[in-house]
């Protein structure tokens, strides 16, 4: 089983939430990520500088960066994923494995559906093809340098 590592307490927590969420910001069965985000001050951006998603918390904010894809599944589960590591307020003080199980476990709620594991490997494996040399600098995680300049292409867009 998929989620076996997961805490029955800690699946039941993120059922609860999720549940809520889609009450709330889920219809024709698309859930609307820009209010979600915004009503729970994170700062979500989808920019062509990454390869896949980031979830930061940096100077007391929270950071979604979403890699700008063609692909609409790869963007829905990505974008739940990332929300998920805020919402869930993920640090780097629990094991890399059961993090990123919570925030999976929170996207499969959240979207409503399961995830389609094959399809995101495929589509992210075609990204890398597409941008090999951003993919080998953004693949690990990235430096602070570069998630300081996120953040101000971030700001400029706001308050452009
Ligand atoms: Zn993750």
């Amino acid at each position: 089983m998929k989620y076996k590592h997961l805490a029955n307490e800690r699946k039941e927590y993120i059922d609860i939430l999720a549940e809520k969420l889609r009450q709330d910001y889920c219809s024709n069965l698309k859930v609307d990520f820009q209010s979600l985000a915004k009503d729970n001050n994170i700062n979500l951006l989808k920019t062509g500088k990454i390869i896949g998603g980031l979830a930061v918390r940096c100077n007391g904010k929270d950071y979604a960066f979403i890699g700008a894809y063609s692909k609409p599944y790869t963007e829905e589960y990505l974008t739940a994923h990332e929300i998920g590591h805020r919402i869930l307020k993920h640090s780097y003080d629990i094991t890399e494995n059961i993090k990123e199980n919570e925030a999976d476990y929170f996207a499969e709620r959240i979207i409503g559906k399961g995830i389609n594991n094959m399809q995101l490997y495929f589509e992210m494996f075609c990204e890398v093809l597409r941008h090999p040399i951003k993919s080998s600098k953004y693949s690990t995680r990235l430096m602070e340098r570069e998630v300081e300049a996120l953040i101000d292409e971030l700001e400029a867009k706001t308050q452009g």
